[in-house]
């Protein structure tokens, strides 16, 4: 594969993503709340970063973003609605539009509901997804600024059509908890039990700090093919169930 994608543990449970393209040796950054991790991995490894990614402009995903740029001398990319809140922004973004990152390429699906300016970059030929707060692993982001119905569009209907053999690099470490909400609302469903004991024992083994992450411990990426089989938010059947899942997975 040809782009390589490093996952790089930041604040308590976030993932920031370098992705390297091996042909060239030039990088991005997917979502960088914080610099110095960011900085370290790409100086062991020698990627030439060309752009700083942003799905949206919650500060757990890009207040680092002026650091990175300035170091890297990188343009900063993100959705051209948050021009005025998104730090750093100099690139704006719309569905449709197609990032660079050496010889691979990204399409820009905006998938508002978390955010109204939230956006997933798809690399088809890697066959990879960077979601953000949108689709988690088991789970979906909270309704900070959108409906049920925009929700559902963006994980039915935009990113739930995506190939199943997709793989899906969300922004948080979330997948424990939202499985076992998921068994709480399909208790009959073998895949979602499996997956909790599988994913369980992973994290019972995790680092006492998350920036010192193994591996090992870290759940993401899954696939479409296991999001459709274990999200409870993905298989609702319409807006009115998923608005009912996720107004009880906020008290749950
Ligand atoms: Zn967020
Ligand atoms: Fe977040």
């Amino acid at each position: 594969m040809a782009l390589r994608i490093e996952r790089i543990p930041t604040l308590r449970d976030n993932y920031t993503y370098l992705l390297v393209c091996e042909a060239t040796g030039e990088a991005a950054v997917v979502d960088a709340p914080e610099a110095a991790p960011v900085v370290r991995r790409v100086e062991s490894c020698g990627a030439r970063v060309r752009q700083v990614l942003s799905t949206h402009h919650h500060p757990d995903h890009c207040a680092a973003n002026p650091e990175l740029a300035e170091r890297f001398g990188a343009p900063v990319l993100g959705h051209v609605s948050d021009a005025d809140r998104l730090p750093g922004l100099t690139t704006g973004l719309e569905e449709g539009d197609v990032v660079r990152v050496g010889a691979e390429t990204a399409r820009i699906l905006h998938v508002p509901a978390h955010t109204r300016g939230h956006i997933a970059y798809v690399f088809d030929a890697a066959k990879a997804i960077f979601s953000g707060d949108t689709l988690f692993a088991a789970g979906c982001g909270r309704l900070f600024e959108g409906t049920p119905a925009m929700m559902f569009t963006a994980l039915s209907e935009k990113l739930g059509r995506l190939p199943d053999d997709y793989r899906v690099f969300c922004g948080h470490e979330y997948t424990e908890s939202n499985l076992r909400f998921a068994a709480h609302v399909e208790p009959e469903n073998r895949a979602i039990a499996e997956k909790l004991e599988r994913v369980r024992k992973l994290r019972a083994r995790r680092a006492a700090d998350w920036h010192d992450a193994a591996a090992e411990e870290m759940t993401i990426p899954s696939t479409l093919a296991e999001e459709w089989a274990t999200n409870p938010f993905l298989r609702a059947r319409n807006a009115a169930e998923l608005g009912r899942l996720r107004a009880e997975k906020d008290r749950f």
